[in-house]
């Protein structure tokens, strides 16, 4: 039970996850204890017809309502607040930065099932590992337990620990054979996964295996870091892939762990990188915590609890892992911090990078992002000394970088996408037994499908787009909405036409590949392929055995993977990602270029990449090719200043849509003269324009801009225009969202 903290206090003045900027007030609950209740606290409270998990953000000794008018808290769920004052400091100043909604950035903080107000208890869930002994034995010596033998061999191909679920999966009669390895002294308990708590004991060490021997560049990172683990930076490890940037990653960590703190790690896409945690098992001892949302509630809540209670030392996370409170926090890494994945686009729309700067900031603990193709805004911090350069610039060991290349298809034949020269390459490659990875950024059999007499095409009917064909499951499908239809095969307009596909997508690219090298194993590797649960997981460990030879797929190929046999890369059609009108295209291009060319060549043999393009003069592709990222960065920065464009300047885009056509435009016309009367100059109010795709899933979207050179002027015309906007009659009849820093004007 909790008491008031003195009897003046009255009211409860809480934040409730609504999409309305105000907080809302409550009398206290009837009973009260002896505590005194702290912000942030859960709370239940009665909420129009049902009943709500509200946070405490202050209690106050009067209401602008009537008292008589106020509900009473029904129950209070914490006796003390999960999160510290420092991390409930960040939550406001989110809000604050990113004018949005208290009561949600707060419920984004906590994952689901405490936002549901459950209460969650921790169950443990036992790992085991080989003890020395268990890793030097000979498992030939136990072949007349054959049981014992293969659970042997099992840990000792997985070289580090498994736990009961993955010992499970894997064959239902582990546990006798286990205990009894166990009493033969060659298994152990280790960590557990998202459970218990294994006391860090003075007696064991952090570390299972060695690390490796850095080279100067990773030692020179290690130490700058390591050099000022007791205070707020923000360091930029900028390394190609295959620099080492995980291993100077692990040998941070562990001087963090020695000191008795905890690792915050968060990566733009847990699933594709299993590899990361592997890893960190074969080096660690200490419980590691899994958060992403493949995991079920329950398990991302054991994940957040076990770092709040300190009983877990590092998390591995996404994006919304990065509000998990820490006990003893010490450390946060960002991988890939280029990566879109790190901006949340719906909802409370934060870039978990930028606020993971603020919360290191508030916590005084270093902040380490990393990449081999850093953000133009990442890259400009550095340049005006906020962000602290540490460059690897070679590959490690003895893997040297791909050779880039263009390949001018201008008037060249081409098989579905595929020109002759690259043919002959891939043939070329696939005789010396390497592998081959192909990129096309678009998923289905082509992306449109049109009248070949009278030139119809296949439109989404609710959107402002073309149908995209999948021929393996007979439809075509909005990759929009998700509107689908049967593929059909007479022209609707003209009845007689033939309907042919136009444009290539990955499923067009693995039947021409399936005709060109019928007797290779081809993988298609995209959303559409992937579906399955274990799909990807299966797919990779295919790849891994050398059991593939072609490996065909979308961006989900640029990102973390480690394919040590593939030594030709080729990106099917480069140019499409040169005309966007979306001033970050270029950067997204480049970023994507340099990570798809990074899977090539990354062990023993060198690798090639081969971009075929009709733009063979494009400065982009020759910037690139000829000086590398890093120049691109300079030019593409030169030009953004020139242009005015962030980060020289600050933007900030409210989107509107509506099933009417009208109200959209309507609301952010309001909108735009209540912004040219509050600004006080310095600001540019852009708009109201249609989206650039006007139209989708029934609704038309349009949007204002608001952009200016002074962070603050722009952040106290978004404060008072925002309370403003919301009590505007037409808000209530459009969608409306206000997207601060935007990565893409969609
Ligand atoms: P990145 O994270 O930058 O892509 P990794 O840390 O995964 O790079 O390293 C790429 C490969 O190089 C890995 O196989 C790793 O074991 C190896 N490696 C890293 N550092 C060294 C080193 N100092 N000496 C030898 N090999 C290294
Ligand atoms: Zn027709
Ligand atoms: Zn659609």
């Amino acid at each position: 039970m909790v008491k008031l903290q003195s009897g003046n206090e009255l009211i409860f003045r809480v934040a409730i996850a609504v999409p309305v900027y105000r907080l809302f007030d409550y009398l206290p609950p009837e009973q009260v204890g002896l505590t005194p209740v702290k912000p942030g606290i859960r709370l239940e409270v009665p909420f129009g017809k049902t009943k709500k998990i509200a946070f405490l953000v202050e209690c106050v000794p009067h209401s602008d309502i009537d008292i008589a008018k106020l509900k009473r808290v029904e129950r209070i769920l914490d006796e003390k607040p999960l999160l510290s004052k420092k991390d409930l400091a960040l939550l406001h100043w989110a809000g604050r930065y990113y004018h949005h909604p208290l009561g949600e950035v707060f419920s984004a903080a906590f994952p689901v099932a405490l936002r549901q107000g459950k209460s969650v208890v921790i169950q443990t869930e036992k790992r085991y590992a080989l003890t020395a002994s268990g890793r030097a034995i000979d498992s030939e010596l136990l072949k007349r337990t054959p049981k014992q033998k293969s659970v042997l061999e099992k840990f000792q191909a997985h070289q580090n620990s498994l736990s009961e679920a993955e010992l499970s999966a894997w064959n239902h009669n582990w546990r006798s054979s286990v205990k009894q390895l166990a009493d033969r002294q060659l298994l152990q308990l280790a960590g557990s996964e998202v459970g218990t708590s294994s006391t860090p004991s003075v007696v064991e060490p952090i570390i299972r295996n060695t690390a490796l021997h850095c080279n100067a560049p990773q030692q020179a990172a290690v130490t700058a870091v390591c050099d000022s683990l007791e205070q707020f930076g923000v360091f930029l490890l900028e390394g190609v892939t295959g620099s080492g940037k995980t291993e100077v990653y692990m040998q941070i960590i562990r001087a963090v762990l020695e000191q008795g703190r905890q690792v915050l790690v968060l990566l733009p896409e847990i699933t594709l990188t299993p590899q990361l945690e592997e890893r960190f098992r074969q080096r660690f001892t200490v419980s590691i915590a899994i958060s992403h949302s493949k995991l079920t509630d329950r398990q991302r809540a054991c994940a957040w609890l076990n770092m709040q209670r300190g009983e877990c030392a590092i998390l591995l996370g996404t994006r919304s892992a990065l509000f998990t409170p820490l006990k003893n926090p010490g450390l946060i890494i960002l991988d890939e911090e280029h990566d879109a994945s790190f901006k949340q686009q719906e909802g409370f729309r934060f870039s978990a990078r930028d606020v993971a700067v603020v919360r290191g900031k508030l916590l005084n603990i270093p902040v380490l992002l990393g990449s081999a193709t850093p953000a133009l805004e990442t890259l400009h911090n550095v340049e005006n000394g906020r962000y602290r350069l540490l460059h690897l610039p070679e590959r490690a060991g003895n893997a040297t970088a791909p050779i880039l290349q263009l390949l001018d298809i201008r008037n060249k034949k081409m098989q579905e996408g595929l020109s002759e020269a690259l043919i002959a390459e891939i043939r070329l490659t696939l005789a010396k037994n390497e592998q081959v990875l192909l990129f096309l950024n678009r998923r289905g059999f082509a992306p449109t499908l049109i009248c070949h007499s009278c030139g119809w095409v296949a439109r989404c009917r609710r959107c402002d787009a073309n149908m995209v064909i999948h021929y393996d499951e007979g439809v075509l499908r909005c990759h929009h909405c998700g509107q689908e239809q049967r593929l059909i095969r007479q022209c609707p307009a003209c009845t007689t036409g033939e309907l042919t596909p136009l444009g290539l997508g990955t499923e067009r690219v693995e039947k021409v590949l399936a005709e060109l090298f019928a007797n290779k194993t081809i993988v298609r590797l995209d959303r559409d392929s992937t579906q399955r649960k274990g799909a990807l997981e299966n797919y990779l460990q295919q790849i891994n055995q050398g059991a593939v030879d072609i490996i065909l797929g979308t961006q989900m190929l640029a990102k973390g993977h480690h394919f040590p046999n593939v030594t030709l890369v080729a990106i099917l059609d480069v140019d499409s990602g040169l005309f966007s009108i979306d001033f970050h295209a270029p950067e997204k291009l480049a970023q994507m270029i340099v990570q798809v060319s990074g899977r090539a060549g990354r062990a023993e043999k060198p690798g090639r990449v081969i971009m075929q393009t009709r733009q063979p003069e494009h400065p982009l592709l020759t910037t690139l090719i000829r000086q590398g990222y890093n120049s691109f960065a300079k030019t593409a920065l030169a030009e953004r200043k020139e242009a005015s464009l962030p980060p020289f300047s600050y933007q900030a885009l409210l989107r509107a849509q509506a099933v009417d056509a009208q109200m959209p435009k309507l609301f952010l016309g309001e909108v735009a003269q209540l912004g040219q009367e509050f600004s006080k100059g310095h600001i540019d109010i852009l708009g109201p324009v249609a989206a650039p795709m006007a139209r989708r899933a029934g609704l038309y979207r349009y949007q204002l801009l608001f952009q200016s050179s002074r962070r603050p002027e722009l952040h106290s015309l978004l404060d008072a225009l925002m309370p403003l906007i919301e009590k505007l009659k037409l808000a209530k009849k459009v969608r409306w969202s206000l997207d601060v820093d935007p990565v893409d004007l969609y």
